[in-house]
């Protein structure tokens, strides 16, 4: 499943061609993803141009001059594809034209900047929602979201503060969007071993009794940001389905430290380990029993 910087890859790949053109038309061939598309998804896009592209953890925030947003999320498969108007060369080399609508494509918005983006998403997690900007702080899908790791909101202290008590292991805690929104199995495997953490302590240990961050939480975030800033610049990560928007592939998975290197040797200096998998509520946990405590 994509996860922050997978999606900040696709808000990077969008911005050019979405930020302040208009949506000239919009199909839906399929209207049934994660949950359905409104009845009036078309009409409330089309003549409206975007006024920024945003992201909120792992869901794009596209905001219209309708004073709506769109809340698009790629779900487990989906992903964004920008292709260019036969003739139209401005939109740059990687830009294909678009052959047919190809199977699976299931939303497609034709732009006034002369690009068509197509939604395909063969497994149909994906979403797409329109709501009042104004609604937002009080939208299910993003009220409750804890703060930006790569945000002024989240530090140390925050992170300690989220951990206080808690009894749930490291790896557990990362995951849960309300501690920390955006992050998801690769990585939070990732962040721990660059932090020296195993994800199997409790999450209660980054912080003292009275929830001041420890040397831990400052180690922690620190590692967090190194990764996904790294990831970001490498395109994310492309595993199964994940593609930027242009169609050249995210190179992160060339960098993964412990994700999927079971049986290798840790590339820590100095150590000695071996990456084991263990299997934590009920995912694939990656990480070096030998440098991570
Ligand atoms: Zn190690």
């Amino acid at each position: 499943m994509p996860e922050l910087p997978e999606v900040e890859t696709v808000r990077r790949g969008l911005e050019p061609v979405m930020d302040g053109a208009r949506f000239t038309k919009v199909e839906v061939h399929r209207g049934d993803l994660r949950w359905p598309l409104p009845k009036d998804f078309a009409r409330r896009l089309q003549g409206k141009s975007v006024t920024g592209l945003g992201r909120r953890a792992k869901y794009l925030l596209v905001d219209l001059s309708s004073g709506d947003v769109l809340i698009m999320h790629l779900g487990m498969s989906g992903s964004f594809h920008v292709f260019r108007k036969t003739g139209d060369k401005a939109l740059g080399r990687y830009y294909h034209e678009r052959a047919q609508h190809a199977a699976h494509d299931h939303v497609v918005f034709h732009m006034s900047s002369g690009a068509i983006v197509t939604f395909n998403d063969p497994r149909r997690f994906g979403s797409m929602k329109i709501v009042p900007r104004s609604k937002l702080d009080v939208e299910p899908l993003v009220a409750r979201l804890g703060p930006e790791p790569l945000g002024n909101a989240f530090d140390a202290a925050t992170l300690a503060a989220a951990c206080k008590g808690k009894k749930t292991s490291l790896k557990a805690a990362l995951l849960d969007q309300r501690i920390v929104a955006g992050l998801g199995n690769i990585y939070v495997c990732e962040a721990l071993h660059r932090a020296k953490l195993s994800p199997k302590r409790l999450a209660a240990t980054i912080a003292t009794k009275d929830g001041k961050p420890n040397e831990r939480a400052e180690r922690l975030v620190d590692a967090i940001r190194v990764v996904l800033n790294d990831a970001i610049k490498a395109g994310g990560s492309s595993l199964r389905d994940h593609k930027r928007p242009d169609g050249e592939i995210g190179l992160f998975q060339h960098h993964f430290r412990v994700y999927d290197r079971e049986g290798q040797k840790c590339v820590t200096p100095g150590c000695r380990g071996t990456v084991k998998r263990i299997v934590q509520n009920g995912r694939s946990t990656f990480y070096c029993p030998a440098c991570q405590k």
